[in-house]
């Protein structure tokens, strides 16, 4: 293996906590270095309008946050590269990570900003109409379709949890269930099934998003007969899971069942020293840019706290 780079701080991945960390670890004197991924800017480039992120009162597009994250990331110091992270090494110090299956670097810190990506049902016209009403994200998304009719698509905890929170802003939210049964907790359940507004479509799935250049309307199909049956409405939102950009870390760094990183409580460290993770890589249950950005902030911090201890032991070893 030829080692083309040493790096200090290195950050994998360009989300709101990638671009935080920047910040922070280029403010203090990291000389960071980000690879952006295959998405630079993340989930929120898929976006239409941020209406939840403190600072923007009139609200921005999603796209245009992450460019604003990236300048002021640049304008401190930071420096971004197209490329992505696509092997590691974190055996031993300093850890080896391959960029683009081209070439290794080395790295004294490491700071996983990979995020997770939502799963999609895999339609022609889900994809068509991202960004025109068809969503994955009612907490972003959810205020545009205020007094309007809706759909969401999934039976876990974040469909429940979603379809509560659309029924306080919509006329009504058909949920569809694939099965006869939901995967969300039962405490979850009780709430969804005593929501008048909440109308539950069980062995139900989506055949169709309708809608030419926004949604207009959903064809859904009953799994045990066949029939299918349109009606109107104005989203769809879906809810069917997410999964952390975590693959190249596995055998390494612990992780859940699912393949979310597990950190210490409070902190942005994994069971190794001086590997860190923050926002949704290592979050299932806010997955919010200002959670993420503030995660990406305590990475920086504890990257800096680790790097300065590991100058003090070997200046005085
Ligand atoms: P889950 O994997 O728990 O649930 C995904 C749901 O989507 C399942 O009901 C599944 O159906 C359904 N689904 C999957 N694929 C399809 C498809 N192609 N068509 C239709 N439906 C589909 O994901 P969640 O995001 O809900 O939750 C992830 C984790 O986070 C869980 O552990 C959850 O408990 C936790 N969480 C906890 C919260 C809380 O405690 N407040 C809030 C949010 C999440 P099926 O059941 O048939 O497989």
């Amino acid at each position: 293996m030829v080692i083309s780079e040493k790096i200090h701080c290195l950050i994998i991945g360009s989300g709101p906590a990638g671009y935080t960390a920047a910040i922070y670890a280029s403010r203090a004197g990291l000389k960071p270095v980000m690879y952006q991924g295959l998405q630079p800017g993340g989930q929120l480039t898929i976006t239409t309008e941020v209406e939840n992120y403190p600072g923007y009162p009139e609200g921005v597009m999603g796209p245009q946050m992450m460019k604003d994250f990236e300048a002021q990331a640049q304008r401190m110091g930071a420096d971004i590269r197209w490329g992505m992270a696509t092997k590691v090494d974190l055996s031993s110090r300093p850890f080896k990570i391959e960029i683009d299956e081209e070439k290794w670097v080395e790295a004294d810190s490491v700071i996983i900003a990979t995020g997770a990506s939502a799963k999609w049902l895999g339609l022609e016209s889900e994809q068509r109409l991202n960004g025109y009403g068809v969503s994955a994200c009612a907490v972003c998304d959810g205020f545009f379709f205020k007094d309007k009719e809706v759909a969401i698509v999934g039976a876990g905890d974040t469909a429940a949890e979603e379809a509560l929170y659309l029924s306080k802003l919509c006329t009504k939210v058909h949920m569809l269930v694939r099965r006869d049964e939901m995967r969300a907790s039962k405490v979850m359940q009780q709430r969804v099934l005593s929501t008048p507004n909440i109308q539950i479509y069980w062995n139900s799935e989506t055949a169709e998003i309708l809608g030419d250049k926004k949604v207009s309307g959903l064809r859904i199909r009953d799994t045990q007969t066949g029939e299918t049956k349109d009606i109107e409405l104005s989203a769809f939102f879906v809810a069917i899971g997410h999964t952390p950009n975590s693959g190249i870390f596995k055998g390494f760094i612990d992780m859940d069942e699912e393949g979310y990183i597990n950190t210490i409580p409070g902190t942005s460290k994994t069971n190794i020293e001086g590997v860190f993770a923050c926002g949704d890589v290592q979050d299932k249950m806010y997955r919010q840019a200002v959670t993420a950005a503030g995660s990406g902030c305590a990475a920086a911090l504890d990257a800096e706290r680790y790097l300065g201890a590991l100058a003090f032991n070997a200046a005085h070893s």
